[in-house]
Protein backbone atom coordinates (compact mmCIF):
# COMPACT_ATOMS: atom_id res chain seq x y z
CA UNK A 1 0.00 0.00 0.00
CA UNK A 2 1.45 3.38 -1.07
CA UNK A 3 0.73 6.02 1.60
CA UNK A 4 0.43 9.53 1.00
CA UNK A 5 1.27 11.86 4.32
CA UNK A 6 0.15 15.10 2.98
CA UNK A 7 1.69 18.31 5.14
CA UNK A 8 0.27 21.55 6.20
CA UNK A 9 1.19 23.49 9.66
CA UNK A 10 -0.78 25.28 11.40
CA UNK A 11 -1.71 22.44 13.30
CA UNK A 12 1.41 21.02 14.69
CA UNK A 13 1.89 19.82 18.18
CA UNK A 14 4.41 22.34 19.52
CA UNK A 15 3.08 25.76 17.41
CA UNK A 16 0.70 28.16 19.27
CA UNK A 17 1.64 31.24 17.15
CA UNK A 18 1.14 32.41 13.63
CA UNK A 19 4.78 33.54 13.14
CA UNK A 20 5.86 29.37 13.70
CA UNK A 21 3.75 29.20 10.05
CA UNK A 22 5.44 32.37 8.17
CA UNK A 23 8.24 30.80 5.97
CA UNK A 24 11.41 32.32 6.42
CA UNK A 25 11.22 33.80 9.86
CA UNK A 26 13.25 32.73 12.40
CA UNK A 27 10.24 31.50 14.34
CA UNK A 28 9.47 29.54 11.18
CA UNK A 29 12.24 27.31 11.79
CA UNK A 30 10.97 26.17 15.10
CA UNK A 31 8.08 25.39 13.38
CA UNK A 32 9.33 23.46 10.65
CA UNK A 33 10.96 21.12 13.73
CA UNK A 34 8.03 20.74 15.07
CA UNK A 35 6.12 19.57 11.89
CA UNK A 36 8.79 17.00 11.17
CA UNK A 37 8.39 15.59 14.30
CA UNK A 38 4.63 15.33 14.00
CA UNK A 39 5.07 14.06 10.25
CA UNK A 40 7.91 11.47 11.34
CA UNK A 41 5.48 10.04 13.82
CA UNK A 42 3.09 9.42 10.94
CA UNK A 43 5.24 7.65 8.80
CA UNK A 44 5.87 5.19 11.61
CA UNK A 45 2.41 4.83 12.37
CA UNK A 46 1.67 4.50 8.72
CA UNK A 47 4.59 1.93 8.82
CA UNK A 48 3.19 0.56 11.80
CA UNK A 49 -0.89 -0.22 9.99
CA UNK A 50 1.06 -1.69 7.01
CA UNK A 51 2.35 0.72 4.49
CA UNK A 52 4.61 -0.04 2.04
CA UNK A 53 5.67 2.80 0.72
CA UNK A 54 5.00 6.40 1.67
CA UNK A 55 5.52 9.40 0.13
CA UNK A 56 5.37 12.78 2.32
CA UNK A 57 3.81 15.95 0.18
CA UNK A 58 4.85 19.43 1.97
CA UNK A 59 1.93 21.85 1.06
CA UNK A 60 1.94 24.80 3.25
CA UNK A 61 2.50 27.98 1.23
CA UNK A 62 5.35 26.80 -1.04
CA UNK A 63 6.39 23.68 0.16
CA UNK A 64 9.56 22.51 2.15
CA UNK A 65 8.79 23.30 5.60
CA UNK A 66 9.95 19.76 6.55
CA UNK A 67 13.33 19.61 7.64
CA UNK A 68 14.77 16.96 5.12
CA UNK A 69 17.66 15.53 6.96
CA UNK A 70 15.43 14.95 9.91
CA UNK A 71 12.73 13.71 8.16
CA UNK A 72 12.15 9.24 8.46
CA UNK A 73 14.31 8.63 5.36
CA UNK A 74 12.21 5.72 4.48
CA UNK A 75 9.91 7.76 3.17
CA UNK A 76 10.08 10.09 -0.21
CA UNK A 77 10.07 13.68 -0.15
CA UNK A 78 8.31 15.80 -2.19
CA UNK A 79 7.56 19.63 -1.37
CA UNK A 80 5.74 22.77 -3.47
CA UNK A 81 3.22 22.53 -5.66
CA UNK A 82 2.33 21.01 -9.42
CA UNK A 83 0.25 22.11 -12.22
CA UNK A 84 0.10 18.21 -13.79
CA UNK A 85 -1.10 16.05 -13.77
CA UNK A 86 -2.30 17.07 -10.16
CA UNK A 87 -1.97 19.87 -8.01
CA UNK A 88 -0.11 17.38 -5.74
CA UNK A 89 2.08 15.96 -8.55
CA UNK A 90 1.82 12.81 -9.50
CA UNK A 91 -0.42 11.03 -6.94
CA UNK A 92 -2.49 8.12 -9.52
CA UNK A 93 -0.84 5.39 -7.59
CA UNK A 94 -1.57 6.27 -4.09
CA UNK A 95 -3.44 4.47 -2.04
CA UNK A 96 -4.89 7.07 1.19
CA UNK A 97 -3.88 10.08 2.53
CA UNK A 98 -3.18 11.07 6.09
CA UNK A 99 -3.33 14.88 6.31
CA UNK A 100 -1.05 16.16 8.88
CA UNK A 101 -1.38 19.17 10.58
CA UNK A 102 -4.65 20.87 9.57
CA UNK A 103 -6.54 24.26 10.03
CA UNK A 104 -9.91 25.67 10.04
CA UNK A 105 -11.71 27.18 7.53
CA UNK A 106 -11.63 31.11 6.75
CA UNK A 107 -14.01 32.97 9.24
CA UNK A 108 -14.17 30.41 12.12
CA UNK A 109 -14.47 32.16 15.25
CA UNK A 110 -11.18 32.33 17.41
CA UNK A 111 -9.52 29.97 15.64
CA UNK A 112 -5.71 29.37 15.35
CA UNK A 113 -5.01 31.09 11.57
CA UNK A 114 -7.84 29.88 9.73
CA UNK A 115 -8.20 30.63 6.35
CA UNK A 116 -9.37 28.79 3.34
CA UNK A 117 -6.59 27.58 0.28
CA UNK A 118 -5.49 30.90 0.95
CA UNK A 119 -5.41 34.50 2.97
CA UNK A 120 -7.26 36.48 0.62
CA UNK A 121 -10.82 35.19 1.52
CA UNK A 122 -12.57 35.50 4.03
CA UNK A 123 -15.01 32.55 3.43
CA UNK A 124 -15.44 30.16 0.45
CA UNK A 125 -19.02 28.28 0.08
CA UNK A 126 -19.83 25.36 -2.27
CA UNK A 127 -23.02 24.98 -3.21
CA UNK A 128 -24.09 27.55 -0.25
CA UNK A 129 -22.19 26.44 2.59
CA UNK A 130 -19.01 27.92 3.89
CA UNK A 131 -16.24 25.07 3.25
CA UNK A 132 -12.69 24.49 4.77
CA UNK A 133 -9.86 22.75 2.87
CA UNK A 134 -10.36 19.11 3.91
CA UNK A 135 -14.16 19.59 1.57
CA UNK A 136 -12.19 21.48 -1.39
CA UNK A 137 -8.84 19.30 -1.05
CA UNK A 138 -10.65 16.00 0.08
CA UNK A 139 -13.26 16.47 -2.71
CA UNK A 140 -10.25 16.74 -5.28
CA UNK A 141 -8.31 13.44 -4.16
CA UNK A 142 -11.69 11.94 -3.81
CA UNK A 143 -11.99 12.28 -7.80
CA UNK A 144 -8.58 11.07 -8.34
CA UNK A 145 -9.97 8.12 -5.91
CA UNK A 146 -7.87 8.71 -3.02
CA UNK A 147 -9.66 8.75 -0.14
CA UNK A 148 -8.24 11.00 2.92
CA UNK A 149 -8.27 8.76 6.60
CA UNK A 150 -6.51 10.72 8.67
CA UNK A 151 -6.26 14.34 10.02
CA UNK A 152 -4.51 16.42 13.00
CA UNK A 153 -4.96 19.94 13.94
CA UNK A 154 -7.05 22.07 16.49
CA UNK A 155 -10.16 20.97 17.99
CA UNK A 156 -12.23 23.25 15.68
CA UNK A 157 -10.50 21.97 12.48
CA UNK A 158 -10.88 18.54 12.93
CA UNK A 159 -14.80 18.93 13.79
CA UNK A 160 -14.74 20.89 10.37
CA UNK A 161 -13.09 18.10 8.46
CA UNK A 162 -14.74 15.05 10.21
CA UNK A 163 -17.68 16.50 8.42
CA UNK A 164 -16.31 16.42 5.16
CA UNK A 165 -14.71 12.65 5.91
CA UNK A 166 -16.89 11.32 8.91
CA UNK A 167 -14.91 7.65 8.15
CA UNK A 168 -11.36 9.76 9.29
CA UNK A 169 -9.20 9.06 12.06
CA UNK A 170 -8.40 12.22 13.79
CA UNK A 171 -6.05 13.62 16.43
CA UNK A 172 -6.42 16.83 18.17
CA UNK A 173 -3.62 19.47 18.90
CA UNK A 174 -3.68 21.75 21.05
CA UNK A 175 -2.86 25.80 20.13
CA UNK A 176 -2.25 27.29 23.86
CA UNK A 177 1.07 28.52 24.33
CA UNK A 178 0.83 27.11 28.13
CA UNK A 179 0.58 23.87 26.75
CA UNK A 180 4.18 24.29 25.23
CA UNK A 181 5.84 26.22 27.25
CA UNK A 182 5.39 24.73 30.36
CA UNK A 183 8.83 22.66 31.06
CA UNK A 184 8.29 19.00 32.16
CA UNK A 185 4.79 19.03 31.40
CA UNK A 186 5.20 20.55 27.84
CA UNK A 187 7.61 17.58 27.19
CA UNK A 188 4.99 15.59 28.24
CA UNK A 189 1.99 16.64 26.25
CA UNK A 190 4.45 16.59 23.31
CA UNK A 191 5.68 13.13 23.42
CA UNK A 192 1.73 11.61 23.89
CA UNK A 193 0.34 13.84 20.98
CA UNK A 194 3.04 12.45 19.09
CA UNK A 195 2.36 8.96 19.92
CA UNK A 196 -1.29 9.58 19.60
CA UNK A 197 -0.24 10.75 15.74
CA UNK A 198 1.56 7.44 15.52
CA UNK A 199 -1.72 5.11 16.78
CA UNK A 200 -4.13 7.06 14.59
CA UNK A 201 -2.45 6.70 11.52
CA UNK A 202 -1.73 3.40 12.25
CA UNK A 203 -5.20 2.60 12.39
CA UNK A 204 -6.11 4.31 9.44
CA UNK A 205 -4.31 2.73 7.42
CA UNK A 206 -5.13 -0.97 8.95
CA UNK A 207 -8.83 -0.12 8.03
CA UNK A 208 -7.57 1.70 4.96
CA UNK A 209 -10.54 -0.32 3.10
CA UNK A 210 -12.75 1.77 5.42
CA UNK A 211 -11.70 5.10 4.01
CA UNK A 212 -13.70 6.40 0.94
CA UNK A 213 -12.77 8.92 -1.79
CA UNK A 214 -15.11 12.13 -1.01
CA UNK A 215 -16.71 12.48 -4.55
CA UNK A 216 -19.60 15.75 -4.42
CA UNK A 217 -21.87 15.41 -7.02
CA UNK A 218 -21.84 18.13 -9.15
CA UNK A 219 -22.77 20.59 -10.67
CA UNK A 220 -20.80 22.88 -7.83
CA UNK A 221 -21.54 26.56 -7.62
CA UNK A 222 -18.21 28.16 -5.72
CA UNK A 223 -18.30 31.43 -4.02
CA UNK A 224 -15.22 33.34 -2.78
CA UNK A 225 -15.64 35.80 -0.67
CA UNK A 226 -13.04 37.76 -0.57
CA UNK A 227 -11.60 40.06 2.30
CA UNK A 228 -12.98 43.57 0.47
CA UNK A 229 -14.10 44.30 -2.73
CA UNK A 230 -11.00 45.98 -4.01
CA UNK A 231 -8.97 42.62 -3.38
CA UNK A 232 -12.02 40.68 -5.62
CA UNK A 233 -10.97 43.25 -8.13
CA UNK A 234 -7.62 42.95 -8.37
CA UNK A 235 -7.58 38.90 -8.19
CA UNK A 236 -10.33 38.28 -10.76
CA UNK A 237 -8.62 38.49 -13.64
CA UNK A 238 -10.36 35.97 -15.51
CA UNK A 239 -13.67 38.51 -15.22
CA UNK A 240 -15.46 35.25 -13.40
CA UNK A 241 -19.23 36.72 -12.25
CA UNK A 242 -18.42 39.45 -9.41
CA UNK A 243 -20.69 41.33 -6.97
CA UNK A 244 -18.74 43.13 -3.90
CA UNK A 245 -16.03 41.32 -2.72
CA UNK A 246 -17.65 38.05 -3.99
CA UNK A 247 -16.09 35.61 -6.98
CA UNK A 248 -18.67 33.00 -8.17
CA UNK A 249 -18.59 30.07 -10.71
CA UNK A 250 -19.63 26.79 -11.64
CA UNK A 251 -18.09 23.57 -12.27
CA UNK A 252 -19.33 20.41 -13.14
CA UNK A 253 -16.85 18.45 -10.86
CA UNK A 254 -14.18 18.96 -8.21
CA UNK A 255 -11.29 19.43 -10.41
CA UNK A 256 -12.64 22.02 -13.00
CA UNK A 257 -13.96 23.69 -9.96
CA UNK A 258 -10.68 23.53 -8.40
CA UNK A 259 -8.84 24.64 -11.07
CA UNK A 260 -11.11 27.72 -11.35
CA UNK A 261 -10.11 28.48 -7.92
CA UNK A 262 -6.40 28.43 -8.62
CA UNK A 263 -6.90 30.89 -11.83
CA UNK A 264 -8.34 33.01 -9.06
CA UNK A 265 -5.64 32.69 -6.55
CA UNK A 266 -2.31 31.84 -7.97
CA UNK A 267 -2.65 32.35 -11.90
CA UNK A 268 -3.86 35.97 -13.08
CA UNK A 269 -4.89 35.34 -16.93
CA UNK A 270 -1.24 37.02 -18.07
CA UNK A 271 0.46 34.47 -15.87
CA UNK A 272 -1.65 31.11 -16.71
CA UNK A 273 0.18 30.48 -20.35
CA UNK A 274 3.24 30.28 -18.51
CA UNK A 275 2.02 28.50 -15.07
CA UNK A 276 4.34 24.88 -15.54
CA UNK A 277 7.91 26.70 -15.79
CA UNK A 278 7.24 28.88 -13.49
CA UNK A 279 5.80 26.15 -10.67
CA UNK A 280 9.15 24.38 -11.50
CA UNK A 281 11.18 26.78 -11.21
CA UNK A 282 9.15 28.23 -7.73
CA UNK A 283 9.68 24.59 -6.49
CA UNK A 284 13.38 24.71 -7.46
CA UNK A 285 14.08 28.06 -5.91
CA UNK A 286 12.05 27.15 -2.09
CA UNK A 287 13.77 23.71 -2.35
CA UNK A 288 17.45 25.58 -2.54
CA UNK A 289 16.65 28.41 -0.10
CA UNK A 290 14.53 26.32 2.49
CA UNK A 291 17.17 23.54 2.99
CA UNK A 292 20.30 25.70 2.68
CA UNK A 293 19.83 29.22 3.31
CA UNK A 294 17.25 28.92 5.95
CA UNK A 295 17.52 31.58 8.49
CA UNK A 296 18.81 30.10 12.34
CA UNK A 297 15.82 28.93 14.98
CA UNK A 298 15.17 31.46 17.45
CA UNK A 299 16.86 31.09 20.70
CA UNK A 300 13.71 32.08 22.61
CA UNK A 301 11.33 30.15 21.42
CA UNK A 302 9.79 26.98 23.20
CA UNK A 303 11.47 23.61 24.32
CA UNK A 304 11.81 20.96 21.03
ZN1 LIG B 1 -0.74 26.09 5.73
Amino acid sequence: MHVGIFADIEGSFGIWRMRQCRMGTREWQYGRACLTEDVNSVIQGAYDGGADTITVKDTHEIGFNCLIDRLDPRARYRGGHFITPSFYGDIHDLDLILYVAIHAASGTEGAFFPHTHYGVFSEVRLNNKPVCEMDIYGAYLGEFGIPIGFVSGEDIAVQQALQALPWAESVIVDKRKEAYTSGEKSHHYLAEGRERLRQAAAESVRNASRMKPLVLPGPLHFEAVFRDAQLAKRYNTWSFKQSGSTVEWDAGNMIEGFEMLNKLTFFPRKIYPFRRPLAFCMRSYFRIKNTWFAPRPDPGEAVR
